[in-house]
């Protein structure tokens, strides 16, 4: 090894290619490497820490030098196939599938750590055995070196102390889950695309967010937040292919670059979904996250969708997987999502719906339909207010369909307080008639307009304006909305309750039930979910559930009401284990309130 690098050196040194100060400093780096630190003079080490960043120009000189270092350490080779290479002023050298090459000469700590991230960085083989036999220089004592890199056509040489491998990791990396993040994504993702344009083959990206992860937070602390992340980031990464990349957008996004799913559709489809369901499992299973909790359930929602390095951006495919997410959350969460041209439409669509749904708030062009709920012998106790948006005067249009874009886009602010004044409205419009001057509406508020800081204001100054009674109006809050900084929310309702009104807890068993909360929540109401309804005479789990919760309730001193009552059966069901309140199409479907005279 002695005579090869003796041989080198001198041969470089002669080359008359080399000129100026980079010579000593070329010779130094090569020289560190072989471990012939002897030959070196120290005015090369001066001039070589001189030369800094300065550029090798010169392709000749490279091939030379490559040629015989990278033939010196062939064994070593296997090491990985990826780095990432970045200088102390945070300027990006070599990034992922750049074509990239490098002689790395160091020794000491900062060698130990970027042998941590060798495999990171998708430059040619080159570099990466370099880097790894380096470490074993730096056992040697020696005290300097260098990394000559190829980047494009142009040669950079560096001292390493201008590489911090720290600013790497920040960059490029999450520090929590140790996934690659939003940068390093994008970058591998670029380069994906341009490698699925040339050979054809599918690729897929997969957006993954934890259903009530904000709960979890909230309820046990930032700390069981992050253990349950770094677990969820172990489970995915197990759970796909080391090739494939993993990484972490923030929060509790995750997203999955898949690639090298064949040149068939169909076929890709399927495997691609069967990753997603491997990943879903997964998730599925219960975490340990600290001592008190060992035994905590999450559940991911998941939008994908698949490319062929179409001409697509990589703005669009983020786009695609996120409006497949979104969908997911929509079917009830805890499930996965395509995406497909019909959700291309509606991404198409939803700047469109969203100037019209605007534009319909003016117009008036909403609406509210009131569905009965009745008492233990049917009697008529009040209604929920249910929206309707009908742009074209003939076809609602689902609330399901357009209140997660207005919560989007925050004009569940304006609509929600439309609807507080139209039910309010309604009630001292029927404080007026003997039949229906009992009767309470329950209105559905959502998070982001419980969360306006002027929201008790806007409730007390409703009913002045209306003058109805607050006794008769119910809010109705689902349980992500009063677990999200329960302390707040608790203060918030106590509020709104000295007005005199009253509050129900929506869809209760989907979410993150937590007793020791529901106890201090100052709830009038639970509201069991039609989901348990549905299924209370044909599933025993259901029906124990729907036990527990009207037991649990009563004892807490809270009225419980069930919705989705559909048949007679599921009616008595209910009946028998206490539940003395319910709403369903058995006694009624959502009505405008024209039509509401049946009922009476
Ligand atoms: P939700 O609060 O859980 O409302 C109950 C939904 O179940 C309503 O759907 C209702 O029409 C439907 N439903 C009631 N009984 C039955 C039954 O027996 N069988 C079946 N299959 N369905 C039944 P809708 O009206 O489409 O509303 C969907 C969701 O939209 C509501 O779920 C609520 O979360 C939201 N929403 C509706 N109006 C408003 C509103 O004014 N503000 C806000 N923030 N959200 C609203
Ligand atoms: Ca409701
Ligand atoms: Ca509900």
């Amino acid at each position: 090894m002695l005579s090869v690098s003796e041989g080198l050196v001198r041969n470089l040194a002669r080359a008359s290619v080399l000129g100026g100060a980079l010579a000593p400093a070329l010779i130094y780096a090569l020289v560190g490497f072989s471990g012939l630190q002897q030959l070196v003079t120290d005015d090369a080490r001066v001039q070589a820490r001189r030369a800094g960043s300065a550029v090798a120009a010169n392709p000749e000189v490279w091939r030379y030098a490559t040629d015989r270092l990278v033939d010196q350490i062939e064994e070593v080779r296997h090491v990985a196939t990826h780095t990432h290479l970045i200088d102390t002023d945070g300027k990006l050298l070599a990034q992922v599938g750049e074509e990239c090459t490098g002689i790395c000469v160091d020794s000491g700590a900062p060698l130990m750590d970027f042998g941590k991230i060798v495999g990171e960085v998708r430059v040619s083989a080159d570099l990466v055995p370099v880097l790894a036999r380096s470490a074993g220089i730096g056992a040697m004592g020696l005290a300097i070196g260098f990394l000559l890199i190829r980047l494009l056509d142009r040669h950079v040489l560096l001292p390493l102390e201008r590489i911090r491998v720290t600013n790497v990791e920040l960059a490029f990396y999450d520090p929590l889950t140790r996934l690659p993040n939003r940068r390093l994504l994008m970058d591998r993702l670029g380069h994906a695309l341009v490698g699925s344009r040339r050979s054809r083959v599918f690729g897929a990206l997969m957006m993954l967010d934890l259903d009530n992860f904000k709960a979890l937070n909230d309820t046990q602390g930032h700390d069981a937040g992050d253990q349950l992340l770094i677990e969820v980031a172990k489970r995915i990464s197990a759970s796909v292919r080391q090739e494939d990349t993993v990484s972490r957008m923030g929060g509790d996004e995750f997203v999955v670059m898949l690639e090298g799913m064949g040149t068939v559709e169909a076929t890709a489809a399927k495997q691609v979904e069967a990753i997603a369901e491997k990943i879903h499992r997964a998730l599925n299973q219960p975490y340990a996250i600290s001592a008190k909790e060992k035994s905590h359930h999450s559940t991911p929602s998941i939008g994908v969708t698949i490319f062929q390095g179409q001409d697509i951006s990589i703005d669009v495919l983020l786009k695609q997987a996120d409006v497949a997410l979104y969908q997911a959350k929509g079917a009830g969460r805890n499930t996965i999502r395509f995406f497909n041209p019909q959700m291309q439409a509606a991404i198409d669509s939803r700047s469109t719906m969203e100037a019209a749904l605007r534009n319909g708030l003016k117009q008036g062009e909403m609406q509210l339909y009131y569905q009965p709920q009745t008492g233990r012998d049917g009697e008529l106790t009040g209604a929920e207010a249910l929206l309707r948006w009908i742009p074209d005067g003939k076809t609602p249009v689902s609330p399901a369909e357009f209140i997660p874009l207005a919560e989007d886009t925050g004009l569940i602010v304006p609509i929600g307080l439309w609807v507080m004044q139209t039910a309010c409205a309604q009630l001292s419009a029927w404080a007026k008639d003997p039949r229906t001057n009992q009767l309470q509406i329950a209105i559905n508020v959502s998070a982001r307009q419980f969360r306006q800081p002027d929201f008790v204001q806007q409730v007390y100054a409703t009913l002045r304006d209306t003058a109805a009674n607050p006794a008769s109006l119910k809010l109705e809050l689902t349980e992500s909305v009063v677990l999200e900084n329960v302390e707040k929310v608790i203060q918030r309702m106590q509020q709104i309750r000295e007005l005199g009104v009253t509050f129900s807890l929506d869809d209760f068993g989907t979410g993150f039930s937590s007793l020791s909360y529901l106890k201090r929540l100052p709830l009038d109401q639970v509201k069991i979910d039609k989901s348990f309804v549905d299924e209370v005479t044909s599933d025993r789990n259901d029906a124990a559930i729907v036990r527990a919760i009207i037991a649990m309730s009563q004892a807490l001193g809270m009225q419980v009401i069930a919705e989705g009552v559909e048949t007679e059966a599921q009616l008595d069901f209910l009946k028998n284990c206490g539940c003395a309140n319910f709403q369903g199409y058995h006694f009624g479907r959502p009505t405008p309130i024209k039509e509401w005279e049946r009922f009476l």
